[in-house]
């Protein structure tokens, strides 16, 4: 096992890779840019080298920088987190070129599912229902207008690079192609560097539904059941809970399946989760993401699994010693995002925090690298903390997050607890009728 573990990244999730670690006898190295000095992952870390300035290019992702932190430390590992450069195949390729263990599936595997174009490909072979939509990417506006009549409108034009929902443009009908084909591809180039694009259909009132799996180098693949992440807003996830209401138990259990099977096939290893999008009872895979997500904490509530240690573990090259048929879920978890930003605008709100109390109590978890004190930094996302609560059953898990987010204090910044706190109360999130447009409706509707 590894003695030493260098953590490429901040906040929350730095915490969260280093309490796992504590707990199996690792050394922590933190890294952290000027602005970050005084955070919480600093301060838990048993070593903390300050990579560079506030700005995250010169700093969270500055690859050679975050190396040398490593061999000066003499850390046998580096753990990426989620985000920054978790999916970035050549750093996980540098980090391996340095003698380090890369905590996270294999460069080339992470690679090949960074082209969303790529994965589909490897999905529809591996016999897997794909989103409908183009097998290669898509050069001309021309192809592009074939392929929204072929679909049907709406389509939706996605960057093969894309992610954090980001390069996404729907298209409702023909005449809009050109003008957003060539947006799309200008975004593209603009946040990854590649200008590639492909064309889905747009599904009108699909859930998001994603499994989480647990790979071995030696072939062992397991599934912790799924996540229904469906109440987004642009495209990104605000609150997610496991199980899906939306599913029964042979659809779980076919879901669970094809998961397990896709990984097997592909030969990846260690975490990583399958994006399926769900509509009138079938599953379209969309994608899969090759690192720890921000929502995992959902699946360990209801599993009791550490799923941070189990990557280290697969990591260190250690077998999976749970199998499919030990594995137990109870009752329900939800996870809330909690933002520093206003709750009606989303506007951003970093700041200096003043009071902050977090709310505790049983089955309530909350992830977080502020205190009271401490500064929220205008340079990188706006999460401050996660509330994750689970209860026997959905109805109890509902009414104890309504009690737990009603004991948030945070003063000094503005969050998005009254958006939650909104979401607890609507009859649709309670009875667990939503798709990913709900949100944005209901959004819409509060400020009518
Ligand atoms: P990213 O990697 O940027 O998160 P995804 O492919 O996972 O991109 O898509 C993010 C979200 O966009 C999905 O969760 C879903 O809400 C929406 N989305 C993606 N593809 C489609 C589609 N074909 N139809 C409808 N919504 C979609």
């Amino acid at each position: 096992m590894f003695e030493k573990v260098l953590i490429a990244n901040r906040g929350e999730v730095a915490l969260r890779i280093h309490r796992a670690c504590r707990e199996m006898g690792i050394k922590t190295v933190a890294v952290h840019s000027v602005v970050d000095a005084n955070a919480m992952h600093v301060k838990l870390a048993d070593e903390a080298v300050c990579i560079g300035p506030a700005n995250a290019k010169e700093s969270y992702l500055n690859k050679a920088n975050i190396i040398s932190a490593a061999l000066m430390t003499g850390a046998d590992a580096i753990h990426p987190g989620y985000g920054f450069l978790s999916e970035n195949a050549d750093f996980a390729e540098m980090v391996e070129a340095h003698g380090l263990v890369w905590i996270g599936p294999k460069p080339e595997m992470i690679r090949k599912m960074g082209d969303k174009v790529e994965a589909r490909r490897l999905a529809k072979d591996a016999g897997l229902p794909v989103t409908p939509g183009s097998d290669e990417e898509v050069a001309t506006v021309l192809d592009a207008i074939q392929w929204g009549e072929a679909l049907g409108y709406p389509v939706i034009i996605k960057a093969s690079a894309g992610g954090g929902g980001k390069g996404m443009r729907v298209v409702q009908r023909a005449d809009d192609m050109e003008m957003a084909f060539t947006l799309a591809q200008n975004e593209a180039r603009a946040a990854f560097g590649n200008e590639g694009v492909y064309i889905e259909k747009y599904f009108t009132n699909p859930r998001h539904i994603e499994v989480q799996i647990l790979a071995d180098n030696y072939g062992h693949v397991l599934h912790l059941g799924e996540r229904d992440c469906s109440l987004q807003r642009n495209h990104q996830k605000v609150l997610e809970e496991t199980p899906s209401p939306a599913l029964n138990p042979e659809e779980r259990e076919r879901l669970g399946k094809m998961a397990v099977d896709f990984v097997q096939k592909i030969g990846y290893s260690n975490v990583g989760t399958v994006e399926f999008l769900y509509e009138n009872g079938q599953f379209y895979f969309m994608e899969m993401n090759t690192r720890l997500q921000v929502e995992h904490p959902i699946t360990e509530a209801v599993t009791g699994l550490d799923i941070v240690r189990e990557q280290i573990r697969m990591a260190a090259g250690q077998t999976l010693d749970i199998r499919q048929e030990d594995l137990q879920f109870h009752g329900v978890a939800i996870e809330c995002r909690i933002n520093a930003e206003d709750p009606n605008t989303f506007t951003p709100c970093p700041g200096k925090i003043g009071q902050w109390h977090v709310p505790g109590g049983l089955a309530v978890r909350v992830d977080s690298g502020m205190y009271a004190g401490c500064d929220v930094p205008p340079n990188y996302d706006s999460l401050v903390a996660k509330l994750i609560v689970s209860g026997r059953t959905r109805n109890g898990a509902l009414m104890r997050l309504k009690r737990a987010l009603g004991e948030f204090v945070i003063e000094g910044i503005q969050t998005t607890i009254p958006l939650h706190q909104a979401i607890t109360e609507s009859p649709d999130f309670i009875d667990g009728q939503y798709d990913i447009h709900w949100l944005e409706e209901f959004i819409k509707n509060r400020k009518a």
